[in-house]
């Protein structure tokens, strides 16, 4: 408990020095945004039928598959040059590997989640030992990250669920959005919220920094000039291209809102009518692929996702 209150000090420090070395040439961090997650809470118009509320021209940055040991660092500089403070879903192995990253991201000021602990694939979902290998990858992750961003040590303490780790940042992201229902259940029974996203950079595929640029601002319009967005700090092409995002966002009048945990549950605010899931779309042509795999025609690999022609 005095290591976490430690903790708490040592990132509200860095978190006042960085505010206070903010000049208004640069972008910011507008405001904190607590979420609540008790009972559960699942979020992101790509995948759920509710969000987090955001006002005209706000966007939330969220960066997945992290840390990596050459982009997450340039990621982090250009956040700390430009006072934004962003929300990282690790993956668990990552953070073993590099838990000086993990660690600068918490002392940053950024909020670390978690992303699983092998980011298998195929996904959650389709995981050969089912829910209790699925349950078991998550929780596994939950606590390389707890231990490498937060300096918390479960080892001889056998937690046995979630909720036993009073997580720092109780939110977690499915590798490929694959949910299931059994496992949603069981994060919510364990206070722990389901981060899905609002727009997507798309970066899972290689393109230039300018390429990537252009497609995030047009989606961001597109998204109403507002969302909760994902790119991913282990690619150089997204490494690239996000002093240039940061800069383009101050330039357009874009405000960032920063995620923290929060008391109870939400808020949240439903999605428009006509709303429909896209992330099912995704994740049906990955179950083709898997199909197609398991009558040995297709061999083993990243399984790349075009957007769809509207996007
Ligand atoms: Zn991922």
């Amino acid at each position: 408990m005095r290591i976490a209150a430690a903790l708490v000090a040592l990132t509200l420090s860095a978190g006042v020095a960085m505010a206070a070395q903010c000049s208004p040439d640069k972008l910011g961090t507008e405001r904190v945004q607590p979420v609540g997650t008790k009972r559960g809470l699942e979020v992101g118009l790509k995948t759920y039928p509710a969000t987090i509320p955001l006002a005209d021209h706000e966007v939330i940055l969220t960066f997945d598959d992290g840390p990596d040991a050459v982009n997450t660092p340039k990621i982090l500089d250009a956040l700390a040059a430009e006072c934004v403070r962003a929300t990282f879903f690790e993956i668990g192995r990552n953070a073993d590997a590099l838990p000086q990253i993990a660690r600068r991201e918490v002392l940053d000021g950024h909020t670390v989640a978690f992303h699983t602990w092998s980011h298998p694939q195929p996904t959650m979902r389709y995981l050969p030992g089912g829910e209790a290998a699925a349950r078991a990858d998550i929780f596994k992750g939950m606590i390389s990250v707890e231990k490498a961003a937060y300096g918390r040590d479960f080892t001889g303490l056998d937690p046995k669920e979630p909720k036993d780790l009073k997580p720092q940042a109780p939110f977690f992201r499915y590798p490929g959005f694959a949910d299931t229902a059994e496992l949603n259940a069981w994060l919510a029974a364990n206070d722990v919220g389901v981060f899905g996203v609002d727009l997507w950079a798309s970066d899972w595929i290689k393109m230039t920094p300018e390429e990537e640029l252009k497609l995030v601002m047009s989606r961001l319009h597109k998204s109403g000039d507002k969302g909760m967005l994902l790119m991913h700090d282990n690619h150089p092409w997204t490494a690239a291209m996000v002093p240039a995002l940061l800069r383009e966002l101050k330039a357009k009048g874009f405000k960032i809102v920063h995620m923290v945990a929060g008391p109870g549950n939400g808020p949240t605010v439903p999605a428009p009518p006509g709303w429909r899931s896209e992330t099912e779309r995704v994740i049906g042509a990955l179950k083709w692929r898997l199909d197609k795999k398991s009558l040995g025609r297709i061999v083993d690999g990243p399984i790349p996702v075009k957007p769809a022609p509207t996007e």
